[in-house]
């Protein structure tokens, strides 16, 4: 049964893969990953690989073959494996405390399983309190063109990359988009001007604000660091700006750290670069790097206020339920993930390491003519690829897609985004684990050099 052969041939029969068109593995086999420790991955064939994804999508923070995230999940499972998240667990008391301590002028976690899930629970929260406190009217969600918040219809009701997602319509009523703020294809935006792009960008909000009337937007839900639409980092005055607009129509601020959240940037969360007060933030892919599942959904006091014991209405909570979420060995993995990311000191080295990152990057680019911008915070860059440099034209997504199989071929594993839209992603995407060393750092953008030589010239 451990015969590998059969493992590929059982994969090739039966399992329905995440995004992918299942075309290739009738005519060759489906990549298979075995084992990890620290920063590499082996394959089925024993070939191994530097990942320079995190897992593929930003997730394993803290490296691979962590024994001691393994063995607080053994010994709680074995200890009690589950229990109904309305009651308390010993590590979902402990990490909430924890995460709390890590996120000034936040107070409440409610556990989920996946992102797009805490992402939901936001949405369904902002609705319920526009029952509760403005009869109804203040339900609307803003979410930003170029954004990804999930999967599920609320979700994707909230997605801002929806070229193939319109076939999963009709959506949700009461989301409502507003522009994007990269500025590298702010020429692309009627309007736009060239000097304060940012403020020019956040006021873009408020045009839509009072489009929609005020007092029917309820919360505005964002990325820090745009992922999967493009490694999109803030222009200047942007999130000020942004906070004064939100501040004056009582638009909650909904942050999405779903990758950013837990050190990927360099801080514990992305907005923390920005000075932003968050009414709401969710987080999952790096709460426990992996190791279990676990999501969840920080809210401020003030939010969870009107949702405590009321004799006058007592069935009006928050009518809502996870089966999984809070499982006790997502908070056990979690509280450990954190340990290590303090004792190691891995926002500093992220820090450090992403510096570095956009360093090599530059010079990439001051010799291939094919990069037309590149972007990061902290261990999460990205490198635009563009025909040319003037017209910003982005190459075909296959040349892109061309220099990710470079990459493999040299034993590194990196990612391409841009919007997220099957044949229109140009933005190479590298987001290694915070344990990065120089050396890992150097080994992926020199293979990253060679591979667009081989592609480009
Ligand atoms: N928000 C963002 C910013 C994401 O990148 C993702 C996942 N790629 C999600 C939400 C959804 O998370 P999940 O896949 O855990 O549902």
């Amino acid at each position: 049964e451990n015969d590998i052969s059969h493992v590929v041939e059982a994969d090739k029969a039966h399992v329905w893969h995440h995004l992918s068109q299942h075309k290739p593995y009738e005519t060759s086999d489906p990549r298979i990953i075995v084992e990890g420790k620290g920063m590499r991955v082996w394959d089925q064939n024993g070939r191994e690989f530097l990942d320079a994804v995190s897992g593929g999508v930003w997730t394993v923070n803290v490296g691979y073959g962590r024994e001691r995230i393994a063995n607080a999940v053994r010994d709680q499972l074995i200890k009690l494996n589950y229990f109904a998240g309305s009651a308390g667990s010993i590590p979902g008391a402990l990490f909430s405390e924890k995460l709390i301590s890590k996120m000034p002028g936040m107070k409440r976690v409610y556990y989920t399983n996946s992102g797009s899930e805490a992402n939901e629970k936001a949405f369904k929260m902002v609705r319920q309190l526009a029952h509760k406190k403005f009869g109804g009217k203040k339900y609307k969600v803003l979410y930003r063109d170029r954004d990804y918040h999930g999967t599920t219809i609320g979700a994707l009701s909230a997605g801002g990359q929806d070229e193939r997602n319109a076939q999963y319509g009709p959506f949700a009523p009461g989301f409502v988009r507003v522009p994007h703020c990269l500025e590298y294809r702010a020429f692309e935006q009627e309007g736009a001007p060239k000097e304060n792009y940012g403020l020019w960008a956040a006021d873009q909000i408020e045009k839509v604000i009072l489009a929609e009337g005020p007092d029917t937007v309820g919360s505005i839900c964002l990325e820090p660091v745009t992922a999967g639409g493009g490694v999109i980092t803030p222009p200047d005055g942007y999130w000020e700006r942004v906070q004064e607009i939100c501040a004056k129509y009582g638009v909650l601020i909904h942050i999405d750290e779903v990758v950013c959240g837990v050190g990927r940037t360099g801080t514990w969360f992305g907005y923390q670069h920005y000075g932003i007060k968050p009414d709401m933030v969710t987080m999952a892919k790096g709460v426990a790097s992996g190791y279990a599942a676990i999501a969840c959904l920080v809210t401020t006091e003030d939010v969870f206020d009107p949702f405590k014991d009321n004799a006058e209405d007592p069935l009006n909570y928050f009518r809502d339920i996870s089966t999984f979420g809070g499982c006790t060995a997502g908070p056990a993995a979690a509280l450990e993930n954190l340990a290590i990311i303090e004792e190691e000191n891995l926002l500093e080295n992220t820090t450090a390491m992403g510096a570095r990152m956009m360093e090599n990057l530059a010079e990439l680019m001051d010799k291939h003519k094919v990069i037309g911008e590149v972007r990061g915070k902290g261990l999460f860059c990205g490198a635009e690829l563009v025909a040319d440099r003037q017209t910003r034209q982005p190459v075909a997504e296959k040349l892109a897609q061309a220099v990710v199989g470079e990459c493999g071929a040299q034993g590194v594993i990196i990612g391409v985004t841009n919007r997220s839209v099957p044949g229109k992603n140009n933005t190479l995407c590298f987001s290694p684990a915070l344990i990065s060393t120089s050396d890992d750092i150097d080994q992926i953008t020199g293979a990253v050099d060679k591979a667009l030589t081989k592609v480009f010239g």
